[in-house]
């Protein structure tokens, strides 16, 4: 069953969380997934599509509580999600509860994401969404999304973010940093920082600060960057847009307190589409600023998304976007092929490409952005780097690895072989020996 939003907007949920304190870190690691996947958060019941109740079962007292808790929930909201470690004794939940929608136990983080998507499904948008449409599965626990930011105050012409989840509310720093510190201490060893535009943090609090351990944080781009650099795990930006405050940031990467990894969502470089994308930048600028960030950090990754066959892209838009992105470098590069998004401008723009021109522009970007990543894939050969090994394949005796140059799902991967003893999780270091078109390819450094 599934149902629409109270609000016609981002489907809220609410959330109680009883027990103990790795209750609350499921709690926050079950927030964080589905922040990260377009949720929001309600305070109230009354404001809420639905509510989580994560329940306590040690004590009997524990067991009571968290049944009048879910009773109040019920009485309250109606669509109620029970998790957590009562959640193992279902049928007595159901006994007393029969209208709850979805019952499971502790760590369960999967059935629970799953259990919401399946009453309150998630609003995705491909264009602009760094989590798969296909892919709404959990993190593995070594890495974790960090929303920092609702909504957006651009008005680009192809997205219906701005309509679903409203103009730019970004979460006051403390709140995030706290997050974060949670969640490393719970063993997550990357911070996936993402907003619809994470450069534009904090504008709408005109950078208000808030009080984290004694002293005041401004909701910042630079300084929240900062604070979870300091937490000593890696930081990988996401969605970050090429304002001129970036650089300070680009700073913080070639001193190594955030990985020298940008992610800009470009969508374009002819100046014709970005005008009827309305997007928020100049192409000329972006070229010197990507050059003056290399610069500074010389082992910066530039990620990017591009979209073609947009309606009015030219034959000539698009070739400038080639050149473009071979003057730039993007050393990875996505792409989408234009679809309408219900409710969005562009559908009310002329020019549509047929979908056969929209193929052939989208392989001929594919080779383009495969070629360049494979240069610069390349110059990493001979290297030692670290890198965090996310599975291993024990029958080939491999662990297959990412290093501060690849995020998961979208990037490349690092396949290191002679990995006896590697664990998921693991931060090893590797000496590179060789590479292909997306992924790079080590041995343990102690062994080469
Ligand atoms: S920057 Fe543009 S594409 Fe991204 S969320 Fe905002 S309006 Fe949508």
């Amino acid at each position: 069953m599934s149902q629409t939003t109270k609000s016609g907007q981002a489907p809220r949920i609410g959330l109680v969380s009883l027990g103990c304190p790795k209750a609350l870190v499921d709690s926050e690691r079950i927030m964080t997934t589905l922040r990260a996947q377009g949720y929001a958060f309600s305070r109230d019941y009354q404001g809420a599509d639905l509510v989580l109740v994560n329940t306590c079962g040690f004590l009997d007292s524990a067991k009571q509580e968290s049944l009048e808790a879910i009773g109040e929930a019920l009485n309250e909201n109606g669509r109620v999600i029970v998790t957590g470690c009562l959640g193992v004794e279902e049928e007595m939940i159901r006994e007393t509860h029969p209208n709850v929608l979805a019952v499971s136990g502790p760590h369960q983080y999967e059935a629970v994401v799953g259990a919401v998507h399946e009453h309150l499904p998630p609003v995705p948008n491909k264009f602009v969404d760094l989590v798969p449409e296909q892919g709404l599965k959990l993190t593995p626990r070594h890495y974790a999304y960090l929303k920092i930011s609702e909504g957006c105050n651009n008005r680009c012409s192809f997205c219906i973010i701005p309509q679903i989840r409203g103009d730019l509310a970004s979460r006051p720093a403390a709140s995030v940093i706290s997050e974060a510190e949670r969640l490393v201490k719970a063993g997550t060893k990357e911070l996936l920082v993402i907003s619809q535009d994470t450069s534009a943090y904090g504008l709408d609090l005109k950078y208000a600060t808030s009080p984290y351990k004694g002293r005041q944080v401004a909701a910042r781009f630079y300084d929240l960057a900062k604070e979870l650099g300091d937490l000593g795990a890696w930081v990988r930006l996401h969605y970050v847009y090429p304002y001129p405050h970036v650089d300070q940031v680009v700073e913080l990467m070639a001193e190594g307190t955030v990985l020298p990894y940008l992610d800009i969502p470009f969508q374009h470089a002819s100046p014709n589409v970005l005008k009827a994308m309305r997007r928020p930048a100049n192409h000329e600028k972006t070229l010197d600023r990507i050059k003056k960030w290399r610069e500074i950090c010389p082992d910066l990754t530039v990620r990017s998304n591009f979209i073609v066959g947009y309606p009015g892209e030219t034959e000539e838009d698009f070739e400038f976007l080639l050149d473009w992105i071979e003057e730039a470098e993007i050393d990875r590069a996505g792409c989408f092929e234009y679809e309408p998004v219900t409710g969005a401008k562009a559908n009310e723009l002329p020019g549509v490409v047929p979908d056969e021109v929209k193929r052939d522009r989208f392989e001929r970007l594919m080779e383009v952005a495969q070629d360049i990543s494979a240069h610069q894939l390349s110059k990493k050969v001979g290297r030692t780097i670290e890198v965090l090994v996310d599975d291993v394949l024990p029958d080939r005796n491999r662990a297959v690895a990412r290093s501060k140059w690849d995020a998961p799902e979208i990037d490349g991967q690092v396949l290191v072989d002679n990995a006896t003893g590697v664990k998921p999780g693991d931060m090893i270091s590797v000496t590179v020996t060789d590479s292909d078109e997306y992924d790079l390819f080590a041995v343990p450094a102690a062994v080469n």
